[in-house]
């Protein structure tokens, strides 16, 4: 199964590509993680990404695309893969289609996360990460209780992400709106388009998401 997460950042598209993409056994590809990690270890691409990131907007395609076509020709991809977080505009989106018809492949699905703009605004502002295990919560929603995945006995290490301040969230909604949203009727004219409803629980998501792919639960 080859799949695309898409919807508003803060919809939840992270917390069900995980549970999804465990279920399936295919990699959980999300490009704001690899340009994170990047930029956590300080390589090229983390230093050309950087300054795109904090303030919100979006890191060049070029950048991004080698970043998908290097992780999506690793040998765990080859039964399939669940990009979440791209393509992100129309020029990303032309240039995955590009990249998958030279590879042979296609696209199954492109799954979108319906979600009012005040809703995305309340689960932005009370996210946080661990530092360790690199898992999401939110303060209200889903804080974090228990030891942290990452084995250390203790509980996680929160913060929250540079691009998740007041100023950097409203710019995102803003670049979502301008660039990304054209694709919900982009891909809905090729007839990939399944929409779930993004503003429920975690729980209810979760179950329409498997009955939009038709997978039994
Ligand atoms: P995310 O974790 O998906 O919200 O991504 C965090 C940040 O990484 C975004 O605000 C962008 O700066 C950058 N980013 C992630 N994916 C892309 C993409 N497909 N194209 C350009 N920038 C991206």
């Amino acid at each position: 199964m080859r799949l695309v997460f898409l919807g508003p950042p803060g919809v939840g598209k992270g917390t069900q590509a995980a549970g999804l993409s465990s279920d399936l056994s295919i990699p959980h590809i999300s490009t704001g993680a690899l340009l994170r990690e990047a930029l956590d270890k300080g390589t090229p691409t983390g230093l050309e990404a950087k300054s795109f990131m904090e303030a919100g907007e979006l890191v060049p395609d070029t950048v991004v695309l080698r970043l998908v076509q290097e992780r999506i020709s690793r040998p765990d991809s080859s039964a399939g893969w669940l990009l979440d977080g791209y393509p992100r505009n129309l020029v990303q989106a032309a240039a995955l289609c590009e990249l998958l018809t030279e590879m042979q492949q296609s696209l199954d699905r492109v799954v979108y996360f319906e979600c009012s703009e005040a809703e995305v605004l309340r689960r932005l502002g009370g996210r946080r990460a661990c530092r360790n295990c690199g898992e999401t919560f939110h303060i209200e929603f889903a804080p974090a209780t228990g030891a942290c995945s990452a084995g250390s006995g203790e509980a996680c290490d929160l913060y929250q992400r540079s691009d998740d301040s007041e100023q950097a969230i409203l710019n995102r909604l803003e670049v979502y709106r301008r660039e990304t949203d054209p694709l919900v009727d982009h891909y809905r004219e090729q007839s990939a388009l399944v929409v779930v409803d993004g503003s429920a629980s975690i729980e209810a998501v979760s179950v329409s998401l498997r009955k939009a792919l038709g997978q039994t639960p």
